[in-house]
């Protein structure tokens, strides 16, 4: 039983743009999954729908077999505390330490009060310090998030969405903003998340010799529609 389905789903923005079209995907547990497409093909609009950021206009997405299009209060926050999310710009508090930052990804698991004055339990504050160590940044807890590099704080952020147990992480263009060397360190922990904790994960990219190197299979948008779908072993190199 696939961990993600989508059955026949379309997306229409409120001005008219169309976001996806007639898009049919089953996706494994534990698949890494690239989806490669130029700029406006629909990549962040797929994305967001797994995890409701985004509604869509036709057809219907499962989670776990369930229809997640019509869920709301607690199913919907259920829902996202299952999905850690990655961005292009981190989404980090910049003015808050990495730990703290790290310790963010555990809110949802905490009363409202508790996480606002950073009541955390010692499992959950040793938790955070392992994954930061799973990233390379076990020295940096006390840091502030603002005075890491790019891919540091990338990778605070992959901690991060590491902290909520997620059974889906959802990477978008998670390197569009680094250089060449950080890249492979970012990309590197997304691949040991998803092959240590058989975490599906699902990554936006522009480049295909990179998607080549990490994903387990690679679809293509185009117009909001899917116009490729190869598991890794068949792609060659005139795709
Ligand atoms: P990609 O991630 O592949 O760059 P997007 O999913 O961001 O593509 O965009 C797909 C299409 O939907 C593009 O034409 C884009 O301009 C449009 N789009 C994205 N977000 C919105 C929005 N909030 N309102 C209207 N159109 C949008
Ligand atoms: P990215 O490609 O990094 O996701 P974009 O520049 O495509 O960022 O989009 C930035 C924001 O603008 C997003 O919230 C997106 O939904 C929205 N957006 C993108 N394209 C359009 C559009 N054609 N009309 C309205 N909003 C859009």
């Amino acid at each position: 039983k696939p961990v993600i389905e989508f059955k026949q789903v379309s997306k229409k923005y409120p001005n008219g743009t169309v976001g996806l079209k007639n898009i049919n995907l089953k996706i494994p547990q534990g698949e890494f999954l690239v989806i490669v497409g130029l700029s406006g093909a629909g990549k962040s609009t797929l994305m967001r729908t797994i995890n409701r950021m985004h509604d869509i206009s036709s057809g219907d997405i499962l989670i776990d077999g369930e229809s997640i299009v019509n869920l709301k209060g607690k199913g919907l926050r259920q829902l996202r505390r299952k999905i850690g999310m990655i961005f292009q710009n981190f989404n980090l508090v910049n003015r808050s330490s990495v730990q703290r930052n790290v310790l963010s990804g555990r809110v949802g698991y905490y009363s409202t009060w508790r996480s606002m004055l950073g009541l955390f339990s010692k499992a959950d504050k040793q938790k955070a310090v392992e994954a930061l160590q799973r990233v390379g940044l076990g020295e940096k807890l006390y840091t502030r998030a603002d005075q890491l590099s790019g891919g540091q704080q990338q990778r605070v952020a992959i901690a991060r969405a590491f902290m909520q147990d997620p059974k889906i992480v959802l990477a978008d263009e998670p390197i569009a903003s680094l250089d060449p060397l950080t890249t492979d360190s970012v990309m590197n922990d997304l691949k040991r998340l998803n092959e240590e904790f058989h975490i599906t994960v699902i990554v936006n990219l522009h480049s295909v010799p990179l998607a080549r190197k990490y994903a387990d299979r690679i679809i293509g948008l185009r117009g909001g529609e899917l116009i490729y779908d190869e598991p890794i072993e068949k792609v060659t190199e005139a795709d």
